[in-house]
C-alpha cells in the first residue's frame, strides 16, 4: 500500500501528459480532472499500475463534453422516448454542424435585410405537404397544440370526444394542457363511441374549433365508433387534428396512422404533430394548414416563447428534404434481413455465451401506430446480462421478455452490429468493471 502510494504519479504530471492535455482541450478541465482523479485513486489503492494511470483515465473519458451517452437501442421500439425518440439522419447531423456557427437563419444574404426565420425548413415542409397552405414550427407537439388553443380558443370552447382525452406520458394530459391556456372543453360522446350528431349538437357560437386527437398510445377495440375528419369538416367550425406522430404522408406499412396530408385533404383546417416521432427528425412541433390560421398562430405573442432554435430548423429541413431517416429505414427493413443480422451476431458470440436467434415483435413506439406489430428479429440471451450490457462502455438497452434478454435489431443501425458483438463479448468475458467507472443505469420504458 505504502509502496503504491509512493509510486503513484502526481496529478500535475498526469495532466501534463500530451494525450491527457489533448483531451482537456476537447472536453474541458472538469471532466478530464475527474477521470484522472479516479485513476490515481485506483493506483494509490494498488489496483492500477502507475503506467496504466493515463490509459485508464483516457478509457474512462466520455466521447463528448456532454454527460449524455450514446446507447444502442436494442429494445425493438423504433421511437423510444427514454432514448431520445428519433435518432437523426447523418444529413440532419451534418446540417446541425453547419448551423452551429453563424448562419443566415434570419438574414436574406441577397438584400442584406432580415429574412423569414427558418424559411428553408418551412419551404421543405410545405413542399412535402401540398395540402398545407402554410406551415409553422414550434418547440414540440404539445407546444403546437398549446399555441393553437391559445391563439384560437382562449375564453372559448373546444369540442372534443371523450375517447380522445389522452395522457401523452409522464403525467401530461392533453385536456389539462388545453384548459391551462384558458380554453373550455366541451366533451362529447363516451369513451368508446361518438357520433357526428354528438359533435353537431355541441357546436355553438362559443366554439373555437373541433379537436380530433389521435389516441396514439392506446387502442380502443370492440363496440366502438369515431367520426372521421371528412365528416367533421362539414360542421360550421374549423377542425384541428392533433395527429401526434408526424407522418407527413400515408405510410404503406402503417395504413391506420393518420398523416398531415390526408388529414388536410379530408378537410382539417389545422394539423399539429411532433417532429421527432415517425417523421424521424429533431424535437419540434409542426403546424400545417389554412394560411389565415397559421398566420394568426405565427403572430401570437406566445409564438416567440415557443420558437425553435437554428439547430432544430437545420435538422428539420435536412430530415424533410434529405435521404430516408433511420426511422424510415427501420420501418421498411425486411424481417429476413434482420434475421440474417441476428444470426451473424449470434455466430460471433456463441463461443462465449448461450445464445439463440428469435423472431421478435417490434413496435413503432413514441406514441405512434398503437397496436401495430412490426416483424423483427432478435438475439436472445440470458436475462441476467441486461444490467451488465446496460452498464458497459457502450451501453446496450434490450428488452426482457419471458425471462430472456432480447436484443432486437429493428432500431439498431447495421453499422452498430460490430459494437453489439463487442459489447456482448466484453460483458461475458470481462471481470465486473470497477465501481468508479460504472455508469448510472438508463431509465427503461
Ligand atoms: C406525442 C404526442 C403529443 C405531444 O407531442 P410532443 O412532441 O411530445 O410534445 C401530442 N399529441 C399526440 C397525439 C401525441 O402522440
Amino acid at each position: 500500500m505504502a509502496d503504491s502510494r509512493r509510486l503513484t504519479p502526481r496529478t500535475d504530471q498526469v495532466l501534463a501528459e500530451p494525450r491527457i492535455r489533448a483531451a482537456t482541450g476537447r472536453l474541458g478541465e472538469r471532466i478530464v480532472k475527474a477521470a484522472v482523479r479516479d485513476a490515481l485513486e485506483l493506483c494509490r489503492a494498488g489496483d492500477l499500475r502507475p503506467d496504466d494511470v493515463v490509459p485508464a483515465a483516457l478509457a474512462a473519458l466520455p466521447s463528448s463534453a456532454s454527460s449524455l451517452r450514446p446507447v444502442i437501442n436494442a429494445t425493438g421500439i423504433v421511437v423510444h422516448t427514454n432514448l431520445g425518440r428519433a435518432p437523426l439522419s447523418a444529413a440532419a447531423v451534418d446540417a446541425i454542424a453547419v448551423a452551429a456557427g453563424a448562419t443566415d437563419v434570419e438574414l436574406d444574404l441577397d438584400t442584406g435585410r432580415r429574412g423569414r426565420r427558418g424559411r428553408g425548413a418551412l419551404a421543405a415542409l410545405a413542399a412535402a405537404v401540398p395540402a398545407a397552405e402554410d406551415v409553422h414550427v414550434v418547440n414540440n407537439g404539445a407546444a403546437a397544440l398549446a399555441l393553437a388553443a391559445s391563439a384560437l380558443a382562449t375564453g372559448r370552447n373546444i369540442v372534443v370526444s371523450r375517447g380522445e382525452l389522452v395522457e401523452i406520458g409522464d403525467g401530461f394530459r392533453i385536456p389539462e394542457l388545453l384548459e391551462s391556456v384558458g380554453a373550455t372543453l366541451r366533451e362529447v360522446g363516451t369513451t368508446n363511441r361518438v357520433s357526428r350528431d354528438d359533435y353537431a349538437s355541441a357546436v355553438d357560437e362559443q366554439t373555437a374549433f373541433v379537436l380530433k386527437v389521435h389516441p396514439s398510445n392506446f387502442v380502443v377495440s370492440g363496440f366502438t365508433s369515431s367520426v372521421g375528419v371528412d365528416q367533421l369538416a362539414s360542421l360550421e367550425v374549423p377542425v384541428v387534428c392533433d395527429i401526434g406522430s408526424g407522418l407527413l404522408a400515408r405510410h404503406p406499412r402503417l395504413p391506420d396512422e393518420p398523416s398531415a396530408e390526408a388529414s388536410l385533404a379530408a378537410g382539417a383546417a389545422l394539423v399539429t404533430a411532433s417532429g421527432d416521432k415517425l417523421l424521424g427528425g429533431p424535437q419540434c412541433g409542426l403546424l400545417l394548414g389554412r394560411a389565415a390560421l397559421v398566420h394568426r398562430l405565427r403572430r401570437h405573442p406566445l409564438a416567440r416563447a415557443l420558437r425553435v432554435d437554428k439547430l432544430t430548423l437545420a435538422a428539420l429541413e435536412a430530415t424533410v428534404s434529405g435521404p430516408p431517416t433511420p426511422v424510415a429505414e427501420a420501418l421498411v427493413t425486411r424481417p429476413e434481413e434482420l434475421m440474417r443480422r441476428a444470426v451473424a451476431i449470434g455466430a460471433a458470440v456463441q463461443d462465449v455465451v448461450d445464445v439463440c436467434c428469435v423472431v421478435s415483435a417490434a413496435a413503432v413506439g413514441g406514441g405512434g401506430a398503437p397496436g401495430v406489430e412490426l416483424e423483427s428479429a432478435a438475439v436472445s440471451l440470458d436475462a441476467e446480462l441486461a444490467a451488465p450490457l446496460r452498464l458497459g462502455p457502450t451501453p446496450v438497452v434490450g428488452r426482457v421478455e419471458r425471462g430472456r434478454l432480447l436484443l432486437d435489431l429493428i432500431a439498431v443501425a447495421p453499422e452498430a452490429d460490430a459494437d453489439l458483438v463487442a459489447a456482448v463479448r466484453r460483458c461475458v468475458t470481462a471481470a465486473p468493471s470497477p465501481a468508479p467507472l460504472a455508469a448510472t443505469p438508463a431509465q427503461e420504458q
